[in-house]
């Protein structure tokens, strides 16, 4: 067995029920993917487009592939015919454009809204303000091909583990704030993806749903 396989057989054994991982596959080559595919992997995530439309090429086609990434709106119409869940719904814009490019692809396209709580102004996605300000507004129920699906966040990149904590709490909470206020009566609203390399054990404590690893599968990214 090679090593991508055991990473992800180690991971797996680790995850509680009900908890999936992407394998986040950027900057890691189609064979990487291919070891990790006839491992049982099939939910891939990528973060570039022009990386993730190649590899769509040459893999096989029932990969779930994931975007993760800030997605640009001129972009979104590449990745619109396929994508299985697009974890950075991060502004309202971008939201408003991945469901006109469902509507041209005749799809409905899974989104996850992403909650900016990590320190580092670099990060993108809705402030928690900002989120329940245009989830209250009700202005998304006009966008009849996206449907959100959770919620998606990253905590610092920080040694500090009560403050990862407290930002997986957050983000926990936001979802199921949301959950129950707007999202009571649909089943698809049951993603809350947080936890990456460096603290998925820590989102699994704080109820992740959906972790994304790369390092810990793939090894460093050059
Ligand atoms: C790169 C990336 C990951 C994976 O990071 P690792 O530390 O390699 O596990 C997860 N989520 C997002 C949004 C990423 O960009």
């Amino acid at each position: 067995m090679g090593i991508i396989s055991e990473h992800i057989k180690d991971i797996k054994t680790e995850l509680p029920v009900g908890v999936d991982l992407v394998a986040v596959s950027k900057f890691h080559p189609a064979d990487a993917i291919r070891e990790a595919y006839d491992a049982g992997q099939r939910i891939f995530g990528e973060s570039r487009i022009q990386e993730l439309l190649p590899k769509k090429e040459q893999l096989p086609e029932d990969i779930a592939w994931h975007f993760i990434g800030h997605l640009q709106t001129n972009k979104v119409k590449f990745i619109a015919p396929f994508i299985s869940l697009i974890h950075s719904g991060d502004s309202e814009k971008l939201i408003k454009e991945i469901d006109r490019c469902a509507v041209n692809c005749g799809r409905i396209i899974r989104c996850l809204l992403q909650l900016h709580v990590a320190e580092e102004a670099t990060k993108s996605g809705f402030t928690e303000a900002e989120l329940n300000e245009y989830i209250s507004s009700g202005r998304w129920h006009t966008l009849a091909n996206i449907r959100f699906c959770g919620v998606m966040g990253m905590a610092s990149l920080t040694e500090n583990k009560v403050q990862i904590n407290r930002e997986f709490e957050t983000i926990r909470s936001v979802f199921d704030k949301l959950k129950h206020d707007y999202f009571a009566s649909s089943p698809d609203f049951s993603v809350c993806s947080m936890g990456m390399s460096h603290d998925y054990h820590q989102a699994i404590s704080c109820r992740t749903t959906m972790i994304r690893i790369g390092t810990d599968i793939f090894g460093e990214r050059i």
